[in-house]
């Protein structure tokens, strides 16, 4: 058939069916900005919304270079080899920025997109961080009424979009290196603090005394920070990438926090003020979108900016005769 001719029901019954094809199309129409699709994409979703929630969603960082993708790989062998399904999405606002995504546009985690019980996704492109959180969040929905029961969320360790994927998953994983300083490492303090676990990885050969002494050292800087809300103390784990060792235990702690979050209704709670806050994002970007296309507004826009710009008028004062301008019911 025609990719046109693609109806909801095809959808829905699709990404139901664990079919990848209609979940990466579905995620697409969500991704697109065109308002046919943005509409069907929204109908899918609605559809698929029952179906959500069943997952562990964890948001995993680091800088480039740290082995994130060679950690998804092997942790995402390891659980499908537990029974899991899995899908990896993305976090990469920086297409946007410089024309090339940090997150590489190499082929990543090769053996992995080769399974049947794996789904990757890289990042929307061409977006603002906000964009790209919006769509991410919207296909983790998805991904989980395809039936995936582990969310793998990647973003790099450079600022921002870390916010953005821990307001969206149930547990934070920040890969590093050993033997370099925090600062060295270009993570922010801010980071560090956000984390359930944080893995050294390259922990092989000579580094491996070095990781050692990293894991003693962030056990004793993580101690440092006021205890979490939800009572969970973070880990700290080394382990290889590359030859897998220190996988299982790195699973082992977030098996651990999802069981104790779960039992003291931690998780949940979490859940609940994400979807607040998301709700409040999602009345934020409408407010925004239908402010910018009213048609006093966009008469006004420009000159008003200008007579900011030269002092002529205050940006409060701008803002307030725009904000007249919206609410002033339009004349047609
Ligand atoms: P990403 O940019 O964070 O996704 O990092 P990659 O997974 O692409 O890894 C960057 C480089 O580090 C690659 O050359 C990997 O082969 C290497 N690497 C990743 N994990 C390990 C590890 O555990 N040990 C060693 N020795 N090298 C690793």
């Amino acid at each position: 058939r025609h990719r046109a001719a693609w109806a909801l029901e095809d959808y829905v019954t699709g990404i139901r069916s664990g079919s990848r094809v209609a979940l990466s199309r579905a995620i697409t129409l969500l991704e697109s900005t065109r308002p046919a699709h943005q509409e069907l994409g929204q109908q899918i979703l609605d559809a698929c919304l029952p179906h959500s929630g069943q997952s562990v969603r964890i948001g995993i960082t680091g800088t480039p270079g740290v082995g994130k993708s060679t950690f998804i790989e092997a942790l995402g062998q390891y659980l499908i080899g537990q029974g899991k399904r899995l899908a990896v999405l993305a976090v990469d606002p920086s297409s946007q920025v410089s024309h090339g995504s940090i997150l590489g546009d190499k082929t990543r985690m090769e053996e992995l997109s080769r399974k049947e019980e794996a789904f990757i996704r890289p990042s929307p492109a061409g977006q603002s961080l906000g964009g790209v959180a919006r769509k991410t969040r919207e296909a983790i929905l998805l991904c989980e009424a395809a039936g995936y029961d582990t969310i793998l969320v990647e973003t790099v360790g450079v600022g921002q979009s870390e916010i953005a994927v821990h307001s969206m998953t149930d547990f934070f994983l920040l890969l590093l290196l050993p033997g370099a300083g925090d600062e060295l490492q270009g993570i922010k303090r801010g980071i560090v603090e956000m984390a359930d676990l944080v893995v050294v990885n390259k922990a092989d050969g000579e580094r491996l005394p070095l990781a050692k002494r990293a894991k003693q050292e962030y056990r004793n800087a993580l101690h440092l920070f006021p205890p979490k809300e939800n009572g969970w103390v973070p880990r700290v784990e080394i382990c290889s990438a590359i030859d897998g060792t220190g996988v299982r235990e790195a699973w082992q702690a977030i098996s651990r926090f999802v069981e104790h979050t779960r039992q003291s209704g931690a998780f949940e709670r979490n859940r609940q003020q994400q979807a607040q806050y998301w709700l409040r994002e999602a009345i934020n970007h409408a407010l925004q979108a239908l402010f910018y296309a009213h048609p006093e507004v966009k008469k006004l826009l420009s000159p008003l900016e200008e007579a900011v710009k030269e002092g002529k008028q205050s940006s409060f004062q701008a803002a307030e005769a725009l904000l007249a301008a919206f609410q002033k019911p339009s004349a047609s």
